[in-house]
């Protein structure tokens, strides 16, 4: 290795946390309960799961954690996992959206045994809902949506029973059949479950299974004019595709008695159990697909997949790999209460990971031209670098030095701050791989802006030390003669807070500066060919990967991390 490499100041970044592979999955809750079931023989053994995203939206941080889950505990136990589109909200769902998740959690790396639809147990679901009219357990309810809201009565106080609900048997299976053929308009009837008006747990007053709605579903077409209600439709998908474990967050702990109560009464095939476990919350972001879509319909982002967003789309993007998220899921682990997770944590994973992955290239992202007095006009140095410092395996490839390269202005300073180890007026420093340099000019323009250094080189001095003095600050360059011109985007925080929620209106939270794009960067040649999706360390900068925005014409680079944790110190 030349010497150059060897007092270069960036030196791989090691975390002190950082795990390796041979780390044991953490231990949880979840798979002591599942261990425990196998070894009772419980469910024939069998460990199914399912991941049942509603198609309103894209993927998020938070559902990879769950994808993680059910797909990673399913896979442990040799089980199975369905992935299951619970679509029963026609107006706000659609096939770009399932198109989209389906596209994600294949790039995560899971395999799902069935594809499933919740609109394709309609048919099912409303049999049940007929057998439980005829056992005086459901019926047709005709209050307004707000005079429901006001009977259902609140934590404090117990709910009132509504005048329809002793409705003969016969009554209820007329109007139900009636709301199905289309015969009633929207809001007119609902069909509730006969429970208990006086519970303390609210989702248990008497819950709404069936709403008119006359929107085209874009699989049942207009078959449907009701449709059914999340609560009723969960339990019985689960049960009719035969999952033993049905792993949800926190906010459904108190509609599992319902989830029981449902399964209990109708009496399908397969019994699955609910077990919630606590929700992912990251720092500096929001995770839900209803906050989401706000930002990406107002504007505020360039589509699901700008790269300042938790989607999965987004954190593609950006540059993140599938490893790196999965990485992500297993050191935050299961717990069974909700946490807020630092964002350096998601940060470190894909940092830890292009360490050892990424070939280093140069990039200036902030020009200025210095011109090497002393080197010849047209003499082209070819000089060998190390695509990666650890790993021969990457190879090397052949830099050019020339009589005009470009460094990164702050690389520079005429009146330098204290312990400034770089470029000074009259002082040396070492470039990457290459010699050191003199500044002995400095060129203005008008404006007193520096225009160019013109500096002078010390040919004694590649891949070796300058005799007699020490020049302890080694800069990454470029050859401005075959220098390729590329936008690189920078990108920090989307919110200028940890906890946008708490902020009125979240969208008040978001960082003004969460895009910086430098429009006159260069980097080396051979990053040029590389395709969209190709990741790079530049050196000094951080990790970078080729955007989808790049042409023929105009490369363009998105900065997925900085080399080096900038928030938490
Ligand atoms: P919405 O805002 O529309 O409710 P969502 O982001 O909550 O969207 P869902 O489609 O409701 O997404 O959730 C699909 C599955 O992902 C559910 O099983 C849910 O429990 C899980 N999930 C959603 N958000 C998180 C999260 N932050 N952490 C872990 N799991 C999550
Ligand atoms: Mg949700």
């Amino acid at each position: 290795m030349p010497q150059s490499d060897l007092n270069y100041p960036c030196k791989p970044y090691f975390p002190e946390h950082m795990t390796t592979e041979t780390d044991a999955i953490p231990a949880n809750f979840i798979r002591n309960m599942i261990e425990k079931d196998v070894a009772d023989n419980k469910h024939n053994k069998l460990v199914a799961t399912r991941f049942p995203p509603e198609p309103n939206g894209y993927l998020h941080l938070g559902h990879a954690k769950s994808i993680c889950l059910n797909f990673g505990i399913a896979e442990e136990f040799d089980g199975w996992t369905n992935l299951r589109f619970d679509d029963t909200n026609p107006d706000k769902e659609s096939e770009e959206y399932m198109s989209a998740i389906k596209r994600d959690v294949a790039w995560l790396g899971f395999t799902w045994k069935s594809l499933c639809y919740a609109s394709d147990y309609f048919d099912q679901l409303y049999d049940f809902a007929v057998g439980l009219v005829k056992d005086n357990l459901a019926y047709v309810d005709s209050l307004s949506s707000d005079e429901i809201r006001e009977y259902r009565g609140s934590l404090k106080e117990p709910g009132k029973e509504s005048p329809y609900r002793n409705r003969s048997v016969e009554q209820n299976l007329t109007l139900l059949n009636e709301m199905k053929n289309g015969e009633h308009d929207e809001g007119e009837h609902v069909l509730r479950l006969k429970i208990d008006m006086a519970s303390s747990n609210i989702n248990m007053r008497d819950p709404a299974i069936y709403r008119i709605k006359k929107t085209h579903h874009y699989r049942t077409g207009d078959k449907w004019n009701i449709y059914p209600l999340y609560d009723y439709t969960h339990c019985l998908s689960d049960a009719i595709e035969g999952i033993t474990h049905s792993l949800c967050t926190l906010e459904f702990e108190d509609h599992r008695p319902l989830y029981n109560w449902v399964l209990e009464k109708t009496q399908p095939e397969g019994r699955p159990e609910q077990t919630e476990f606590g929700p992912l919350n990251l720092e500096y972001t929001v995770l839900s697909k209803r906050k989401l879509i706000q930002l990406v319909q107002s504007g505020i982002v360039n589509g699901w997949d700008d790269p300042r967003l938790p989607t999965l789309a987004g954190l593609r993007r950006r540059g993140y790999t599938p490893d790196s998220i999965r990485e992500f899921c297993r050191r935050i682990g299961i717990t069974k209460s909700a946490a807020v997770i630092e964002m350096q944590v998601l940060e470190n994973c894909v940092r830890d990971e292009l360490n050892e992955t990424a070939e280093r290239r140069m990039a200036v992202l902030d020009p200025v031209k210095v011109v090497i007095t002393t080197w010849p006009q047209d003499n082209v140095e070819p000089l060998s670098m190390a695509n990666h410092p650890g790993n021969t395996d990457l190879g090397r490839r052949t830099v050019n030095f020339g009589r005009e390269l470009y460094i990164e202005r702050s690389d520079f300073e005429e009146v330098p701050p204290p312990k400034f180890k770089r470029l000074i007026s009259g002082g040396e420093v070492r470039l990457r791989s290459a010699y050191v340099i003199r500044c002995d000019e400095v060129i203005k323009d008008r404006d007193g802006n520096i225009t160019e250094l013109h500096c002078s080189h010390d040919p004694d001095t590649l891949g070796k030390k300058p005799e007699g003095r020490k020049v302890k600050g080694v800069i990454h360059w470029v050859n401005a003669a075959e220098a390729i011109a590329a936008d690189v985007r920078l990108y920090d925080r989307l919110f200028s807070r940890p906890d946008p929620l708490a902020e009125e209106d979240f969208t008040d939270a978001i960082n003004p500066e969460s895009l910086s794009v430098h429009e006159n960067a260069f980097v080396e040649p051979s990053v040029a060919d590389a395709a969209a999706g190709t990741r790079f360390q530049f050196e000094r900068q951080g990790y970078f990967v080729v955007d989808d925005d790049a042409t023929a014409a105009k490369l363009v680079m998105n900065r997925i991390v900085s080399l080096k944790d900038n928030w938490s110190g």
